[in-house]
């Protein structure tokens, strides 16, 4: 695989790069930046050569099969425009922004590009054929291309127009495709999580977050290739009902309870769960707050966070680790009162002295820069869902493999 440092003479070249901007927006409003900040040394380095920069990236989800004024409005607010000028502020470089990604005033912005030069094109996914990989669209992105570059590493799961179909055409014409900078380092990063070498064990994973669907299948991997997996947050939940556990009115999802008991029983006890839990009566304006004595959880609660015994646990286990991977939160750390389980996993991180410790999804890098423990990270990804399904895939990557 190329590198952007392994390309030669990128002097007047046109280079499409794809970056992942999908960054927070609230009424056009920037709330992080850091995936644009994080791409940036990439543009920095072709514009420093000459390259006349051309940049695709997707922000939220457009439904095409929504009504059209529906599509209309999601358009409205997922455009890239807000980007294209803190971007220009991040490289002190005037970025200029094209309110079309295909047609006639893409195909003149695409061309009027100078070799220094920075042009933002709106949002890919304002295209229907974006998330279908479709080869006419992708033909038409490919266009006048010299060089592809893939430095989205947050969209590197995903076998999309802007994120496969373009360096697969370009491929096949025989121009260079590449990754930048920040593809670079997480992919660095990731891979000692999936190649462990002996020097890296103990090796903990730690799961939690919402989203267990996506998530537990990730469980059989980690299996194969962790020592001990943490799991807390929701999906804790859902191993607690298969194991027989009351869950009150947690949240579950009953189509992965016999999944989650077959994990646990595989796993032979190399799998924890929480001893206790922080539970309410409501999720949203709750008046009642405990702390279980178990695992068990009383009828009308609902569990918010680990409770201490676990957070405990917890700290212990990782106290031992020599490598850490950890993906979601342990409760719902937005709020105060709920945030203790995802603090008491940061402190222990913290405290390792020599482990290499890394810690992917959205949320849960949200949490770690919040309550102030980036540095204690040895790599903080800009990818939820492709660090984990790197893991999963024993390193592979539809968006990285077709650069190959
Ligand atoms: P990430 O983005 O790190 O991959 P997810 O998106 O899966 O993580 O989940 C993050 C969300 O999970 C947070 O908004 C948090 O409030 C929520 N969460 C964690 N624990 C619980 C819980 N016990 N009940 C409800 N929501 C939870
Ligand atoms: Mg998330």
């Amino acid at each position: 695989m190329l590198t952007i440092d392994q390309l030669s003479d990128l002097k007047g070249k046109r280079v499409l790069v794809r970056v992942d901007f999908n960054v927070p927006l609230k009424d056009g409003e920037i709330r992080d930046d850091n995936r644009i900040v994080q791409a940036a040394p990439t543009i920095k380095m072709l514009i420093s050569h000459g390259a006349r920069v051309i940049l695709l990236s997707h922000l939220g989800k457009i439904k095409h099969k929504e009504a059209p004024e529906v599509v209309e409005a999601q358009k409205k607010k997922n455009s890239l425009r807000p980007v294209a000028a803190r971007l220009g502020e991040i490289l002190r470089v005037p970025v200029a922004f094209c309110p079309d990604t295909t047609g006639e005033k893409a195909k003149f912005f695409m061309g009027v590009v100078e070799p220094g030069e920075v042009v933002l094109m709106e949002n890919t996914r304002y295209e229907k054929g974006e998330e279908k990989n479709d080869p006419e669209l992708a033909k038409k992105w490919a266009e006048n291309i010299d060089i592809f570059v893939m430095d989205a590493f947050g969209s590197a799961h995903r076998a999309h127009a802007s994120t496969y179909g373009v360096p697969e055409i370009l491929k096949a014409q025989g121009k260079p495709v590449a990754i930048g900078y920040l593809v670079e380092k997480e992919v660095r990063n990731l891979t000692r999580c999936v190649e462990v070498k002996d020097g890296d064990r103990p090796y903990i994973a730690i799961l939690g977050g919402f989203k267990v669907s996506d998530k537990i299948k990730v469980i059989d991997s980690l299996l194969k290739k962790c020592d001990k997996i943490l799991i807390g947050g929701a999906m804790a939940y859902t191993f607690a009902k298969a194991l027989g556990r009351t869950i009150g009115k947690s949240p579950c999802e009953d189509d992965q309870l016999e999944y989650a008991k077959k994990c646990f029983e595989e796993a032979n006890g190399r799998i924890l769960l929480p001893l206790d839990s922080i539970a309410t009566d409501a999720f949203e304006g709750w008046t009642q707050k405990i702390v279980t004595d178990d695992a068990n959880i009383p009828g009308e609660m609902e569990g918010m966070d680990i409770g201490p015994k676990t957070a405990a646990l917890f700290q212990q286990e990782i106290s031992k680790a020599k490598m850490v991977f950890w993906n979601g939160p342990m409760g719902v750390f937005e709020q105060k009162d709920f945030a203790g389980g995802t603090i008491a996993v940061c402190q222990a991180i913290a405290k390792l002295k020599s482990a290499f410790t890394v810690c992917g999804g959205g949320d849960s890098a949200a949490a770690v820069k919040e309550f102030g423990f980036s540095d204690a990270f040895s790599h903080v990804s800009t990818g939820g869902g492709a660090s984990l399904e790197m893991i999963e895939n024993d390193g592979h990557l539809p968006g990285i493999d077709i650069l190959k």
